[in-house]
This record gives C-alpha cells, structure tokens and sequence, in this order.
C-alpha cells in the first residue's frame, strides 16, 4: 500500500469513527443526526469552523501526508477563517478564481501554485474541497490543499476528499457540542427554575398551612435564611409586633430621615440601596402585604457581592406568599375571636333571658362577667331617680352592695356622666379619679362601661382586678358588646317591672287598684298584729260631675287621691275602691290613729279642692286577738260605716260599730 492509500484508509477509518460516534445505534439520538445547518447559521459558523479545524490538525497531525501538506481553510464565501498563511496567498495571489469556482460549483478544484521562487509552495499543485452539509446543499466553508509534489497526475486527490469528509465531521461534532450544550444550558435553567418552584411551593405550603400568625412570619424568617444564612435579616412589622420570633420588630416611622424600610412601606415596593454606614455593604426592603394592607417590611441586609447573587424573584415570591398567608392567618384569628366572643354572647343572653327580675339579671350578670373576664371584682350601679344618686345594684364585694354614691364620684359617676367607656392598667398611676371600689378591693386593672337601655344610659358596669395591666384591649370591647346585651336584659325586666306596677294600679288615680289592696291586706294580716281600713267617698259627686262636667269631675277625684296619697305613711297602701270611692289600709294602725288620718284628709279635701268637694269616711279595723277576719267583711264593716258617716249629713267620719 502507498503512503497515499495508507492516509487515505486512516482517514476513511477517522472519519468511520466520526460516524459511528456521531451515530449511535440507539435511536433516541438519531434526531441529532438530523440536525443540520442553515443559510441563517452561516454568519455565525467562523469560530466552529476555526476551532474543528484544530480539532482536525489534533487528529491527523502525525500523518506524514498531512504533514507534508499546506492546509487552508475558507468559509462559503471565500474568506479566509484559518490556516497556513502561505496556502491563503498561494490561493488569493495565484488562484483567486479557484474560490470563486468552488463556491458557485460546489465541487473539488485544483490548479498549480506559480509565483515561482516567491512562494514555498511553487509548482506544487493546489486544491479547493467543498465542505458541505449534512444533506449536501449548503457549502459550509472550503478546505484549500496544497498538495505534496508528486509526479502522477491525480496523486492524493482522493486523500485530499477524504480530509475534508473528516473536517466536516470535526465540524458537526462541534456543531453539535454547540447545540446540545445550548440545549443543557436551556435543560439547567429550567431545573434550576423548577427546583425554585418547588422550593417555593414547599415554603408555600407550609405557610399555608399555618393558621397562627406567629408561625407564619417565623417559616419565611427561617426560610430566607435557610437559602442565605449569611444575610442579616429582620423584619418590621406596623403593628402587632410582640411576637415570639426576636426577629420580628416595630417599624419605626422617623418623621425625619430616609429609612429604607419606611420608604418600601410607603411605597409598597422592593427597595435596594447601599447601606448608609458605607463599605461593601447593601441592604434591600420588601414590604410584606396582602390583598387588605401592608403590614410589615422585611430587611436584608448583605455583603454587595451576595446582593448580585441573590434571587430576588424568588425571595418577593416568598414574602408575597408569607403576606397572603400572614392575612389569611390575621383573618382567621379574627374570625376565631368573634367566634368566641358570639359564643359567649349567646350563652349569657340565654342565662340572663331566664329571669325577668331585675336584681336576678344584675345577680346573674355579675357572676357571669366575673367568669369571662378572670376578673376579681364586678359592680353594677343604676341611677336612682328618687335618690338622683347611683345605686350599686350588684356585687361581689360585700361591703359596697346596695351602697349609693353620687351621680359623679368614683368611675362609676365618670362612665355615668361621660356615656364613656374606660379601661384603666394602674389605679395608683391615676391621679385625677377616687374610687371606693378600688380602695375597698384593692385592685389595680380596671375597665368600665356605660349600661345602656334604649339608648339612655341608665348606669355603670365596672370589673377590676387585683394585678395591674390585667384587662386587654379586646376584653375592653368586649365588655362593650356585652353590656349592650346586659342592657337588653335589664330593659326587658324594668319593661316587665313596669307591667306588673301598671296592672296593680289605676291609671286616672295612680293608686293601686283594688285587687292589689286585697293582697296587701292579706299579706298585712299574716305579718302584722292589727291594721285599719279607710273607705273615702266623695259626697254628691254625681251634683258635682252635672255641675261641672265628666272631665272637671275626674280631675277633682284626682286632687283627692293626691291629697288622701300625701296624707299617709309611706307604708300606707293607697287605692281606689270603685268609682268615686277611694281607701286606704294603715297597716298596725287601730280605728282611733286611723281616725286621725281620715280626719286630716277630711279637712284637707274640704279646703283643698277647686272646685271644693266635701267626703264621708267609714273606718274599720282588724286585730290579731279577735281571731281571723277576712278582707272582705273587713271592706264590708267599713262601708257600713260609710254608710253612717252620709246618712249622718255627709262631711264626716265614721267608725265601724262593733256591735253591727
Ligand atoms: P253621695 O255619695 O254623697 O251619696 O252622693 P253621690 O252623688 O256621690 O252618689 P253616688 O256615690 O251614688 O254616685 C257616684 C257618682 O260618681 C256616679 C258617677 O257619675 C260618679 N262617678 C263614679 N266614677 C266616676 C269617675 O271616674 N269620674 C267621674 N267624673 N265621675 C264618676
Ligand atoms: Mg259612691
Ligand atoms: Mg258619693
């Protein structure tokens, strides 16, 4: 074999081998074989082309025919890309029209080198090898040779193709090195995303899962500086920043100065600057939001170095993320607290609706607040009109019940006259308000509230508490809510009260009604040692209403129950008997003090009264020795005397006659 047919074999078997590497018997990568180049590669092959030509001199370097050869390399246009200088001024002083041939034939060219003792390479012959695509169309670039001298006309030409076969295939290797790189570096951006979204969605999840806002701000703390534990980082929160977490501080807001986590809050954005203390140092504010706010800011503060390598999109991802969970987990600890305060809302109404006695309601209500709140003390206080002073209605201190103080003392009399609630963390603190309650029991917290019933504020609510600082603000809205249905309550039971005063009694008179002065005998009788009865008519008042009408007759019998209600005992029961008839039962009176009561009324009425109207009394009296007398032969011994007092000239008082 000649040294020619030797090269030639071991570049066919470099070549084979090129194939064979380039195409694998498994067919997944067979699509790579496909591959090919075209016309919009072209501008950019140049560096491929240089850097598979080294390739190329790597592999076939040691052979001799190689060697001894010049090799050149041009790209499809005809410019020189790489190779032996003195091939490319053999070509383009000697040959130009060889390039030119070659790039629109697309086929081998030969000639000879001249320029005789100016070139190393004069009068050895020369060739141009196209170096096409895969599929043959496109001439990628041209392979100049020149030719070791050689007597036989066509020596080494098929040496000369089979090296460009091998620099195309040099030339698809790194082809494809460039594309299937391009491709790894697509494939390691995308696991590079994906790996961040699941670490994302992992951080999410997490958080998400959360229902306590405390957790919640401590998973994104603590995921931050898992990805970057040499960032320094806080966050700011505007509210609510007494958490667990001492990485969780109050936002200050400076009304003057440029701090960063006060201008990312205002601003809602991620802001980054160099720190303001100067050296390799910068610092970056995300704020942490929601759908309804802003709550706090997070701040990272790190080397500049570490700032161009953060991922900062996936970091805004997280704290988006914490935002939302942060609100959703604020939400549901809102809802759970109005949960809460509704459950006891209905369980105290359902109690206090049980009774509609006003002191059971105050008893019941007590107690209650004293539950719900923890707290140790608990008064109720109700204006009392008659005394025009606040009566304590309720409470757990015993020597403060049924106490009365004045319509502005202690902070009962302030709730009162302000219509103001008050919460109050420590009484020795206060300078301005005396109160007996807290001296008495020692307490320290307080919160109060105005008791309202229909919009009137009618008294107090107050609850303390022994330690300072004891009561929440939530307690102290809370207690707002609920004495608003205390007052419900209380309403209900003074409406109640009022029924049963209103049925007892007669309307025109405002005396109580006759069936109630049969009760309070009765009740008289089982008590007390004797009593008296005073049945009051007033004369000829059927004259009187002819006189001077239905109307003016009704307001004189109402100037005589005034006189007859001023003229007795508090104890005294008032009533009208009937019609025009009126009495009154003296209770542990006999007939002769009772006498002395129907005489003043007597004299009164006759003096009294506009126009003057005269009336005749019948006394009558029962006492424990005479055995049981019943109510009604009671009234009956009256009204026999009565009937006396008119049939003796009216204007005059009769006392029952024992022997009737
Ligand atoms: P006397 O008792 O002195 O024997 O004479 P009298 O005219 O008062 O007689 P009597 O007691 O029998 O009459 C009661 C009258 O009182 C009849 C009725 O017109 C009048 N009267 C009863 N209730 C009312 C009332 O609520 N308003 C008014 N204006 N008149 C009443
Ligand atoms: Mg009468
Ligand atoms: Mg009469």
């Amino acid at each position: 074999m000649s040294e020619h047919q030797q090269d030639f074999s071991r570049h066919q078997s470099l070549f084979q081998t090129n194939i064979e590497m380039a195409s694998p018997s498994e067919p997944s990568d067979s699509w790579l074989k496909e591959m090919d180049i075209t016309v919009h590669d072209l501008p950019y092959v140049r560096d491929v082309l240089l850097q598979s030509f080294e390739d190329w001199m790597k592999e076939t370097g040691e052979l001799s025919f190689s060697k001894r050869s010049g090799w050149a390399v041009f790209d499809h246009e005809g410019a020189y890309v790489c190779g032996e200088k003195t091939v490319h001024d053999a070509i383009t002083g000697d040959c130009p029209d060889l390039l030119r041939k070659c790039v629109s034939t697309h086929e081998m060219v030969c000639g000879v080198v001249e320029n005789a003792g100016r070139s190393a390479y004069a009068g050895q012959r020369l060739c141009l090898v196209p170096v096409l695509s895969r599929n043959g169309r496109l001439l990628v670039a041209m392979l100049a040779c020149v030719l070791p001298p050689d007597r036989r006309k066509d020596a080494g030409l098929d040496t000369v193709l089979a090296t460009a076969l091998h620099y195309q295939s040099c030339f698809y290797r790194r082809y494809e090195y460039i594309f299937v790189s391009d491709v790894m570096k697509v494939q390691r951006t995308a696991e590079r995303e994906a790996s961040r979204r699941s670490l994302l969605f992992q951080i999410m999840q997490r958080m998400h899962d959360q229902i306590d806002v405390d957790t919640v701000l401590t998973e994104v703390l603590d995921s931050i500086a898992m990805l970057y534990p040499s960032v320094e980082l806080s966050l700011m929160m505007s509210q609510d920043h007494q958490h667990s977490n001492p990485k969780v501080k109050p936002l200050v807001f400076h009304p003057f100065g440029e701090d960063i986590c006060v201008r990312a809050f205002m601003d809602g954005r991620l802001t980054v600057q160099d720190c303001a203390e100067g050296g390799d140092c910068a610092e970056i504010a995300i704020p942490l939001g929601g759908k309804q706010g802003i709550y706090g800011v997070f701040h990272l503060k790190m080397s500049r170095e570490l700032k161009e390598d953060l991922d900062l999109q996936l970091i805004t991802m997280m704290i988006d993320t914490a935002g939302n969970a942060f609100e959703n987990a604020k939400l549901y600890e809102q809802s759970n607290l109005l949960i809460h305060e509704l459950r006891l809302i209905n369980e105290l109404t359902q109690r206090l609706n049980q009774s509609l006695q006003l002191a059971d309601i105050y008893k019941l209500a007590t107690g209650e607040l004293l539950n719900i709140f923890n707290a140790d003390f608990c008064c109720f206080l109700q204006f009392n009109e008659e005394r025009s002073m606040l009566e304590v209605m309720s409470c757990n201190e015993p020597s403060l019940s049924k106490d009365f103080f004045s319509k502005d003392y202690g902070f009962g009399g302030l709730v009162y006259e302000k219509k103001e609630p008050i919460i109050l963390s420590d009484y020795h603190l206060n300078t301005k308000v005396s109160s007996k309650l807290m001296e008495v029991t020692g307490s320290q917290s307080l919160i109060a509230t105005p008791l309202t019933v229909n919009g009137k504020v009618i008294g107090a609510i107050l609850l303390t508490h022994r330690s300072p600082h004891f009561f929440s603000y939530d307690n102290y809205r809370l207690l707002q809510t609920l004495a608003s249905h205390i007052g419900l309550s209380v309403s209900n039971a003074l409406l109640h009260a009022e029924l049963r005063r209103m049925a007892n009694r007669d309307m025109l008179t405002d005396m109580y009604a006759r069936h109630y002065l049969d009760e309070a005998i009765q009740h008289s009788q089982a008590k007390d040692f004797c009593g008296s009865l005073i049945v009051v008519d007033i004369d000829q008042f059927k004259q009187v209403n002819d006189t001077y009408g239905h109307q003016k007759g009704d307001n004189i019998l109402k100037q005589v129950s005034e006189i007859l209600k001023t003229s007795i005992r508090p104890v005294d029961i008032p009533a009208r008997w009937g019609g025009e008839e009126l009495a009154v039962y003296l209770p542990q009176l006999g007939v002769h003090q009772a006498m002395k009561v129907a005489e003043t009324i007597r004299t009164r009425v006759a003096s009294e009264t506009d126009p003057g109207v005269t009336v005749s009394s019948g006394i009558a009296e029962w006492c424990v020795i005479d055995g049981k007398i019943s109510v009604d032969s009671l009234f009956y011994r009256a009204d026999m005397a009565l009937y006396r007092a008119k049939n003796s000239g009216r204007n005059q008082i009769q006392i029952e006659d024992m022997n009737e």
